[in-house]
């Protein structure tokens, strides 16, 4: 059904080859290289991914390397393993002993190293402290905590004794917090007294009193001394991360896990709605990470490799944690804002560190281009090799400022579509292997196969069509389920098209096999029978000098059913007017056509976003429909004031 497909009308057409230095050391040097082993990873996955999984150590070997019931799948059943075992005790046999493992940067200028052999044992100590405290193989712990090297200390060590570890991102409000609490059902807290943002004292402690009060299920909280200041501690309940370490053993035997035996739940964004609590389990998702990991980043044993997401996101336990570490690199760990106390902190953070791979996220490129290429022009940024993106797409004006501004047209680009749901990477290019083009994520990784279908499921095989992205075989690190709703995991991800994994996202496939991502299947406006993604639209807008951000949606229209929004954010210095609005709606008409012209163009100072700076357009919906009243989950909106203020606005 034709009208059941996106639009897909952006003529993007510049492209760039990897860099041949970059090339030359690449894991994976060539497209030919690529193609024949995704073949392979597709034709036999089973093979395939038994090989990937016996490069790290198994207690007992797995029977079967899948198992595929659909929606349910287990991979290495029967397989005993211990994902902290594989990512600490496996290098302390080699070379790997004395090498930095964490390398953390606190706000105020603070610095920590651990090396893998120090990582161990806080992690082996802390592993004793929890089991101590009566923690259990399949109880659930919650982290609520900056991003300081405790925070991965705490993850490592539930996941050596086999407890599920719930991270909340240390943002969140003691609600959030006390209903993700409830919903894991989890007896055990680890927090800090606070965290170091722009400055200020982000007060931890009291937020988890409050939502340790309001679940009233919770009988230990442990808390890391961070910030120094006096916080109240409760005797019997309250304890101290510092005095429980002290003298602990520094062994601490790993519990055999099952492979099948849950890793961790971790909530979604909450862009779409609710957040639904993804369970991730051991084996799968261990092979998955390591391997994407060392593949995508091209990660070698000199690298220095800077991941800026916070651990409570998917991208900092796959990217920050696991992955990296199960493949023994250096990572760089930074508790703060980009902006402290300059807005060019990770810009001086690279130089400082050295670091030579860093993944960030488009809405933080989308920062830096507003603040000015200055900052970063103040630092040499040589030692960077590679450049990577999560999040969000990223509008082709973002990628190639990226590119010449940061990477200086040296370092490749890796454009990674994924979901907390997928557990890693599933599209993007290989920076050694793929020509990149702006806005397109690339092509899928090994043993990955998508698809884009129309509203009925039909496969849609002609390129450039836009539709619905779907996966048709199971991966390694799939969710397994949604914690305590496995009506929702069937409903949200495998009701829409029976055995096939629904992901959410539009997306076109160019006649080269290039995935380009247009946004969220929610957010499609249909204007007289035309479906349009978000994503081409906003960078049509994007693209023009005056405008930093842009983010648009459908408001009811009577004739052509609906009509364009677009919510502008100037650059800097530009000042809003209708002369500005009216050269706005015209360019997008001259870089898409006529069919995109917005109706309307609104600035606004900032947009709503996600904590994990995704733009939520379904609030923006609300505005436009002109709503008075706010409707749906907002517990993960970052700044409620945002709303006020677009209210206002009009
Ligand atoms: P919720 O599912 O609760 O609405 P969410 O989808 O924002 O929240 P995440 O799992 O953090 O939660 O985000 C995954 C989504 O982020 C993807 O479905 C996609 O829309 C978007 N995304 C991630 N990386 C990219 C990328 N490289 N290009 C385009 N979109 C991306
Ligand atoms: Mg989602």
């Amino acid at each position: 059904m034709d009208k059941d497909r996106i639009e897909a009308v952006l003529k993007e057409t510049r492209s760039f080859e990897p860099p041949e230095a970059f090339r030359l050391r690449a894991r994976v040097k060539s497209e030919e290289e690529y193609e024949a082993e995704y073949r392979r990873s597709i034709e036999d996955p089973e093979g395939y991914w038994g090989e990937i999984a016996g490069e790290l150590e198994w207690f007992e070997p797995w029977q079967k390397v899948l198992e595929w019931n659909p929606p349910h799948a287990k991979w290495f059943t029967g397989g005993k393993t211990n994902v902290s075992y594989n990512a600490l005790d496996r290098h302390l046999a080699t070379w790997r002993r004395n090498k930095a493992a964490i390398v953390w940067e606190g706000e105020p200028g603070d610095t920590r190293t651990l090396t893998y052999h120090e990582l161990h044992r806080e992690v082996s100590r802390f592993a004793n402290v929890l089991r101590r405290l009566g923690v259990k193989k399949g109880d659930r712990v919650t982290l609520y905590m900056p991003m300081i090297p405790e925070a991965a200390v705490a993850m490592l060590a539930c996941a050596r004794i086999g407890a599920v570890h719930s991270v909340v991102f240390g943002g969140f409000s003691a609600s959030a917090l006390a209903e993700r609490i409830k919903d894991a059902g989890s007896e055990v807290l680890i927090t800090a007294d606070g965290g170091w943002r722009r400055g200020q004292v982000v007060p931890l402690k009291e937020a988890a009193d409050e939502a340790v009060r309001e679940t009233g299920i919770v009988k230990h909280v442990v808390v890391v001394r961070r910030t120094g200041q006096e916080v109240p501690m409760e005797p019997g309940r309250d304890h101290w991360y510092h005095e429980l370490v002290e003298g602990v053993e520094g062994e601490a035997p790993p519990e055999p896990m099952d492979s099948e035996d849950p890793l961790f739940i971790l909530y979604t964004s909450g862009s779409t709605g609710k957040p639904k609590g993804v369970l991730h389990t051991t084996g799968g998702y261990m092979t998955y990470t390591f391997h994407t990991a060392r593949t995508v980043f091209d990660l070698k044993d000199d690298d220095t490799y800077w991941c800026t997401a916070d651990v409570g996101w998917i991208t900092g336990h796959s990217y920050i944690v696991y992955g990296p570490l199960l493949n023994g690199a250096t990572v760089v760990m930074y508790e703060g804002a980009p902006n402290h106390p300059e807005p060019d902190r990770f810009w001086e953070i690279v130089d400082k560190h050295g670091v030579t791979v860093l993944y960030t996220a488009p809405t933080a490129i989308r920062a830096f281009m507003r603040w000015g290429e200055q900052w970063p022009m103040k630092h040499r940024l040589d030692s960077l090799r590679l450049l990577g993106t999560v999040g969000e797409p990223i509008n082709p004006e973002a990628w190639l400022w990226y590119y010449r501004v940061i990477g200086k047209e040296r370092c490749p680009i890796v454009d990674t579509w994924w979901q907390t749901e997928t557990g890693g990477i599933m599209i993007t290019t290989l920076p050694g292997a793929h020509r990149m083009k702006p806005g397109f994520a690339g092509k899928p990784f090994f043993g990955i196969a998508p698809e884009i279908v129309d509203g009925e499921g039909n496969p849609i095989r002609e390129p450039d069509q836009g539709g619905y992205l779907v996966i048709t075989k199971p991966w390694p690190s799939m969710l397994r389920t949604v914690w305590g709703d496995p009506e929702r995991f069937v409903n949200q991800y495998w009701s829409q098209y029976p055995g096939k994994y629904f992901t959410g996202d539009g997306a076109r496939r160019d006649a080269e096999g290039y995935y380009l991502i247009l946004g969220r299947v929610d957010d499609v406006i249909n204007i007289s029978g035309h479906r349009l993604g978000t994503m081409e639209v906003e960078s049509a807008l994007v693209s023009h000098p005056a405008v930093a951000e842009a983010a648009v949606v459908a408001r009811p229209d009577p004739i052509k059913g609906e009509a364009i929004v677009a919510f502008v954010t100037p650059v800097g210095d530009v000042e809003p007017s209708e002369a500005l609005a009216e050269e706005l709606k015209a360019h997008v008409v001259k870089v898409i056509g006529a069919i995109a012209r917005p109706a309307e163009i609104r600035f606004a100072a900032a947009l709503p976003k996600t904590r994990s700076g995704k733009i939520m357009r379904r609030l923006l919906r609300q505005i436009a429909a002109g709503q008075e009243e706010i409707s749906g989950d907002i517990s993960t909106l970052e700044d409620r004031s945002v709303v006020e203020q677009l209210k206002k606005g009009k």
